[in-house]
């Protein structure tokens, strides 16, 4: 059927610059590019309700640390560190508006613990509290190939792909930067050519973390001329770095020995915990293993992750408020399926998991591996209870070795 007007404006198809039909209705171009700014402005708005961060109702350190006990077994110290860090930050944007002349800096933080110890889980968790924009990036990526890799400022292209490109939202998100002992100096001496994996990463780093104004591609990749730029403000990111930094457990012992001439410092070596030097950590030992001294001075908060015993691994397969034990509980359960553990199949496998050396990580694809079978066949049976015992974890992991379960990751 051919209509003669806008069903919008009313105006005849005469006096409009385009009719476009539709089943019951037409309307006409300059209602329907209205219609879409409504839209667009519409979908901002809510985007900006999304990440409305009200520093009136910032969570105080202590309410900022049980959150995180909900998600995170144990890591007492890191999580001490990055309550007030993240407390201070957001206190700090709510201030900084202000006329005072005493100008709070920013508080970025790196977390350095071994692998699958927690750092990613506990700058994810943080950022779910604050419902602020987060994102994860890989400091490797900046190095592959050597400059090939990414330009140093599309790591805030996710940042703002996290926040729908909602840029005031993206400036005060939080990015984690992954392996940032990757980008370390190899060797202690500063290189005399451009040291593309190490050094002059670092230098394009530091803008980042420093404040700045930065021209982001909103696609990513490397940046070239023809593509438009998003400037976004880094003063209010919150930078937290993560990493391994194997071998740096060297560099804190060698450290503690030095200092421990005469007979005071004697006496403080004994008590150095020596499977844990970690905890000792201070800002010179990531100078000795290749960070340059201004991207140490720009991560003021330096804390430590402890390596995770067998205690610490059993409570991570039950305790945490999403705790691999409870989602599988809630998988079986949409199927009418009551799934119950045994306590010696969870110690067992705990066990496996130290026996592979797989931490955390390997808890579940332990556990993927021990629930396959069950998964595939219990969704067409008539079965209503599933008890996971021993034998059933053994039998169902037996002629699995490490390498397969770290495919299935
Ligand atoms: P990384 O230290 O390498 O960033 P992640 O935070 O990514 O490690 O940890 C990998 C996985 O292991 C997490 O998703 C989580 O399931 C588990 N995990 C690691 N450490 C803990 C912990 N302390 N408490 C609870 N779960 C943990």
């Amino acid at each position: 059927m051919k209509r003669d007007h806008c069903a919008f404006c009313g105006r005849p198809e005469a006096k409009v610059p385009m009719l476009i039909d539709g089943l019951e209705a037409s309307i006409c171009s300059d209602c329907a590019n209205s219609a879409y700014e409504i839209v667009t402005e519409e979908t901002r708005s809510k985007n900006k309700e999304k990440f409305d961060l009200d520093i009136k109702d910032l969570p105080k350190p202590k309410e900022i640390k049980e959150f995180l006990d909900g998600y995170v077994i144990g890591q007492d110290t890191a999580k001490k560190f990055l309550s007030v860090a993240v407390y201070n930050h957001y206190k700090r944007i709510g201030q900084n508006s202000g006329k005072d002349d005493v100008e709070i800096e920013k508080s970025n933080i790196i977390l350095v613990g071994r692998t699958g110890t927690g750092k990613t889980l506990l700058a994810k968790t943080i950022a779910k509290l604050l419902n602020v924009p987060f994102t994860i990036v890989d400091a490797t990526v900046l190095t592959e190939a050597g400059y090939v890799g990414e330009d140093i400022e599309s790591l805030l292209t996710r940042l703002l792909q996290a926040s729908d490109y909602n840029v005031k939202a993206a400036e005060r998100g939080i990015v984690f930067i992954d392996e940032i002992d990757k980008i370390a100096r190899k060797g202690d001496n500063p290189s005399i050519t451009r040291d593309v994996s190490g050094e002059g990463v670092q230098q394009g780093l530091l803008k980042l973390l420093e404040g700045s104004v930065v021209n982001v591609p909103p696609q990513g990749g490397r940046k070239h001329p023809d593509q438009k730029m998003i400037p976004v403000d880094t003063k209010n990111i919150l930078f937290v770095c993560g990493g391994a930094f194997d071998g740096i457990e060297r560099k804190i012992g060698n450290r503690l020995n030095t200092k421990a001439v005469g007979y005071a410092a004697a006496k403080n070596t004994d008590s150095v915990d020596m499977e844990n030097l970690l905890q000792y950590i201070a800002p010179q030992d990531l100078k000795s293993f290749g960070l340059i001294p201004e991207i140490i001075g720009r991560l003021p908060v330096l804390t430590h992750l402890d390596p995770l015993d067998k205690d610490a691994l059993r409570r991570i397969l039950t305790e945490p408020n999403n705790a691999i034990t409870k989602q599988y509980k809630k998988l079986f359960e949409i199927d009418n399926v009551k799934l119950n553990y045994d306590t010696d199949a969870l110690d067992y496998i705990v066990d496996k998991a130290v026996e592979f050396k797989l931490g955390a990580r390997g808890l579940r694809s332990l556990m993927e591996t021990i629930m396959m079978e069950a998964m595939f066949e219990i969704p067409s049976s008539e079965q209503k209870t599933l008890k996971v015992s021993k034998p059933m974890a053994e039998k169902q992991l037996s002629g699995i070795n490490k390498t397969k379960l770290l495919a299935s990751e």
